[in-house]
């Protein structure tokens, strides 16, 4: 960014909010608060201490940035660390930060409640006993660290890489941990997102090469969300603010939600589709704009591949627009109003009210959609392709308050090491039967190794709790249990779950506040980067103390990720012999390991555009910079990148395809995550994609095959899925003609705004606000049943039932019932969390798992004296126990909604009672697993998976091919 335009910009917004007579904050934010302390003075802020009150005892603070941890979106937070105390008093939000602008939910400010958690993990564990009995002893990081990298090592030497395996759940930083397993040359990075957003990338992927939108929210004239967005969606704060300030302009909002969420309330327009319907209406209002011409011809003329479907599927026509407009009519005609009324419940004339309105839109229609419908239903990753078909027909993609692709307000910065891409493909996390899922089949992996397609020597959960969040977690139990299949579960976590239960190692880990991470997420039109660091080693540091290990600061011996993998990466490769320990060195003192200070400073002095002329301007270092700051914004106005006209410089003994792909010979540019325009190997006779030719001129265009807006997905047809190869319907496996007559429909994913999956327990704020999780009926729903708020009701799945309290309300449509998934936490013994964890019995006969509550939450003495004030018993239901493995065929998502029958509780059945059926588990993931249609039969070209496609910890492309027959499954690679 060119610094000079950057001030002029800040000059010219200040002349415009002095002119109303405001006060101008130059920070990021803009957002003049009186409550925001001016960053001059974050060394020594002055505040009356409010406990004291009536008397005015003043506390001085110093005041430290880092990077909420407690949900996707990275917001801002300022570490208040008490200057006398050298502890962290409270944590409020950061208006240097771009992306928050000094804003957060409760989520944010309740770290301070994980930081002080009684209960939290202190010192690293190691099981006694066999696993999951429930005995620790506590042990020194060194011989943890010495086992387990004695492990990695023989397996690495033994040719045994694909036994090494790293699952994440929240990741919270960018990449480190990939390039520490590209480092080891293992194919062993596992993640929690075929139980997220899988449905959500695919839709979006299809389409422009990129798995998520960036939606300008707060300069658009409609706003069309498919989610409860506003109160707990993906980047929810950032983007909450924005669409309230749209709102607050003119701006209509669209919220199609089955429940009557916060976010309704808020909605110009709530509609309550039938579950899975979702994509039936945006067909209805995509046909509206087709067959009324109100769509953006020449954008469609310009930027969809509408030639190569021509080309491909009406081989017959002359390959004209005008033709091609004719064929869009003909395909879509069916999805009339009354079609899509009949489908969702929702009545024709809403729908048409909401077309009309998207219509008015024009190229300021901003939408999203991330779980939600896309993660309950079979084909729900359709639900995000034909909402963005709506941004494709208006032309409102990368405009101003349209959506963009998400990689253009994302920066990712080049690192100190980039290891090579592993030669190595690992079939548990992605076999072949999922050629075009987006993420690995992360869910399925106790069935895979229950089938002997692998085992695991090392296995790592970080933040992650498959026992407790994916579905069938008995199978989990049962695979973590088998020392066959899992030689050694090392549990990186900074609290307790029910997955670590089940671990060798306890490892504990830092939380927000505690340790280093690097972000940047899509969240305005703009780009910005953002820095989580140890607050209390940066403030110790402030006043003059050397630090160069984050656990000399942490509670315990809380460490932090990034140490812990460079270390043990030594370990594992003392003497360099591996080829590992060299991406783990010391650039400035060669033979030395990495540190932190180095790492960091690296990327911010090489890797951040603007940031070190920035930093110079105020006297600091890059590095200090960040850590003063936390954030630092790149770009604001990135605007159409597709638009842009690649330099002659990139255009390098080019080749061009009939439909106008533009390759190159030309090297890569320094930032390659800057424009991402195909993918990061060369692909076509050792040319990259760089661009496309539009009218003549060569313009960066979208990073799909074509270039261009993928209406058509060549991948779709010729992977074995012609019939999906447009954006389309398809009927969910709970639409209603495959249901029983007494069956419902149950919504088990939604969020509660102030709970984070797994890791609030230790928050006890938020536990006192939310901690059960009652199950929304309708009243003619109950009536029919016999039973009010507060009755015990069964709700039986596929493969068992669990017990839960009914809560009656006109705000869940008659049919559908929903019980939020945040709740339902357990331990079988004292070691866990107190506050949220009710204790439970576990019996297992054969293939039958019963799980009972049989001691509540209650108040018990420690440290902190709020723990006496515990008043809440009732933590709610474990209902993903129940819910059998639905993987999609295609995105590989796990469909969440499940076919259930809700009856009235029998006398002897208890609150939180949970029954299994295990033979019923493993018919669900073979009667899904049927539904494929694996690379082996469909590959077009001998593949596994198509090479464009992203995919984490992309492996070298020789690794793609498929085996030879007779070659072992799982044994692929080194
Ligand atoms: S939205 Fe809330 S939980 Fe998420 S990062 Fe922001 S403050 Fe933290």
């Amino acid at each position: 960014m060119d610094l000079n335009l950057l001030d002029a910009r800040v000059s010219a917004e200040r002349a415009a909010v002095e002119a109303r007579g405001e006060t101008f904050y130059p920070g990021p934010s803009r957002i003049h608060l009186a409550a925001f302390p001016p960053k001059e003075r974050w060394d020594d802020w002055v505040e009356l201490d409010s406990a004291s009150w009536p008397k005015r005892v003043e506390r001085r603070y110093m005041l430290v940035p880092t990077t909420c941890f407690n949900c996707e979106s990275a917001c801002g937070l300022l570490a208040y660390v008490d200057k006398m105390s050298l502890q962290i008093r409270k944590f409020e939000g950061n208006p240097e930060h771009p992306g928050s602008r000094g804003r957060n939910c409760a989520k944010g400010p309740a770290t301070l409640n994980q930081v002080t958690d009684p209960d939290r993990i202190l010192y690293p564990l190691k099981r006694v006993g066999r696993r999951g009995g429930g005995a620790w002893t506590r042990v020194g990081w060194d011989e943890a660290l010495d086992d387990i990298a004695e492990r990695i090592r023989r397996a690495i030497r033994d040719g045994r890489r694909n036994e090494i395996m790293y699952h994440v759940g929240r990741p919270g930083e960018d990449g480190f941990t990939e390039r520490v397993l590209a480092a080891w040359g293992v194919d062993g990075h596992n993640t929690h997102t075929n139980v997220c957003s899988s449905g959500g990338r695919t839709g979006y992927h299809f389409w422009m090469g990129l798995d998520r939108p960036s939606p300008d929210h707060a300069n658009a004239r409609v706003i069309l969300l498919i989610s409860s967005h506003l109160e707990s969606g993906h980047y929810f704060n950032p983007h909450a603010q924005r669409v309230i300030e749209a709102k607050a302009r003119g701006a209509k909002l669209i919220v199609f939600d089955t429940r009557l969420s916060n976010t309704a309330t808020h909605a110009d327009h709530w509609v309550a589709p039938y579950p899975g319907t979702e994509a039936a209406i945006l067909l209805a209002i995509a046909n509206y704009l087709i067959q009324h011409d109100l769509y953006n011809r020449e954008f469609i003329r310009r930027w969809w591949n509408w030639q190569e479907y021509l080309d491909r599927e009406h081989k017959t026509l002359y390959p004209t627009f005008e033709n091609f407009e004719h064929v869009l009519k003909l395909l879509y005609a069916s999805y009339t109003f009354d079609f899509a009324a009949a489908e969702s419940g929702v009545d024709a004339a809403t729908i048409r009210a909401i077309a009309e309105l998207v219509a008015s839109a024009g190229t300021r229609l901003s939408t999203h959609t991330w779980r939600s419908a896309a993660a309950g239903n079979l084909g729900g990753w359709q639900v995000p392709r034909t909402l963005f078909l709506l941004n494709a027909l208006l032309g409102a993609v990368a405009t101003e308050g349209g959506t963009y692709p998400n990689a253009w307000n994302k920066f990712v910065p080049r690192p100190i090491y980039v290891p090579p891409h592993p030669q190595a493909w690992n079939e548990l996390t992605w076999p072949r039967e999922y050629p075009l899922a987006v993420n690995e089949l992360s869910f399925l992996l106790p069935h895979f190794l229950r089938e002997g397609r692998g085992r695991l020597e090392v296995y790592f959960t970080r933040v992650y709790n498959p026992v407790w969040t994916n579905p069938d977690g008995f199978a989990w139990i049962e695979a973590l249990t088998n020392e066959r299949l899992v030689g050694l579960h090392v549990a990186l976590t900074p609290t307790w779950s029910e997955t670590a239960f089940f671990a060798d190692y306890v490892l504990p880990m830092g939380h927000a506040s505690e340790r280093h991470d690097l972000h940047s997420y899509e969240q305005y039109d703009g780009q910005w980067i953002a820095f989580r660091q140890p607050v209390l080693r940066t403030a110790r540091a402030r006043l003059g103390e050397r630090i160069d290990d984050t656990r000399q600061v942490n509670p315990g011996e809380v460490w932090e990720e990034n140490e812990f993998w460079i270390e043990l990466s030594w370990r594992v490769d003392p003497d360099g012999s591996l080829g590992i320990r060299g991406f783990f060195e010391s650039q400035q003192s060669p033979g030395k390991k990495l540190s932190l200070d180095e790492y960091y400073g690296y990327i911010f002095e090489h890797s951040v555009p603007g940031l070190p002329e920035r930093a110079a301007a105020e006297g600091l270092t890059p590095l200090e910079y960040m850590r003063r700051y936390g954030a630092f914004e790149i770009a604001s106005h990135v605007g159409p990148r597709h638009e842009q006209a690649v330099p002659p410089r990139e255009l390098v003994d080019i080749a061009v395809t009939d439909t106008g792909r533009v390759y190159t010979n030309a090297p890569a540019p320094p930032h390659p995550n800057i424009v991402p325009t195909g993918s990061p190997d060369p692909d076509r006779d050792g040319r990259r994609a760089v661009g496309v030719r539009i009218d003549g001129k060569v313009l960066r265009g979208f990073p799909t095959p074509s270039g261009r807006l993928e209406f058509f997905s060549r991948t779709l047809a010729d992977w074995g899925w012609p019939e999906y190869a447009v954006p389309t319907y398809i009927r969910s496996h709970v639409h209603r003609d495959r249901l029983a007559d007494d069956e419902m429909v149950l919504i088990s994913t939604f969020r509660l705004p102030v709970q984070i999956h797994t890791r609030s327990a230790n928050a006890k704020w938020l536990d006192e606000i939310a901690h059960t999780n009652p199950l929304w009926i309708h009243p003619s729903d109950a009536g029919r049943i016999g039973v009010g708020t507060g009755d015990l009701v069964r709700v039986e799945t596929e493969i068992g039932h669990y017990v839960v309290k009914a809560w009656v309300t006109e705000g869940i449509r008659p049919g559908v019932v929903a019980c939020s998934h945040h709740m339902g936490r357990w331990k079988l013994s004292d070691a866990g969390q107190r506050q949220m964890m009710a204790t439970v019995s576990l019996n297992h006969a054969e293939t039958r798992w019963n799980m009972r509550q049989v001691a509540a939450p209650q108040p018990y003495r420690s440290e902190d004296p709020d723990t006496l004030r515990i008043w809440w018993t009732d933590v709610g239901v474990h209902q993903n126990l129940t819910f059998p493995v639905h993987p999609d065929p295609i995105s590989g998502q796990h469909c969440w909604h499940q076919a259930v029958r809700v009856h009235k509780a029998g006398l002897n059945e208890q609150h939180g009672d949970i029954y299994v059926n295990m033979s019923a588990s493993t018919k669900a993931y073979r009667d899904w697993l049927v539904l494929t249609r694996p690379a082996d039969r469909h590959s077009p070209d001998g593949t596994r998976r198509p090479h464009w496609l992203m995919r984490p910890l992309r492996p070298a492309r020789s690794a793609y091919r498929l085996p030879d027959p007779g070659e072992p499954v799982g044994i692929v690679g080194l």
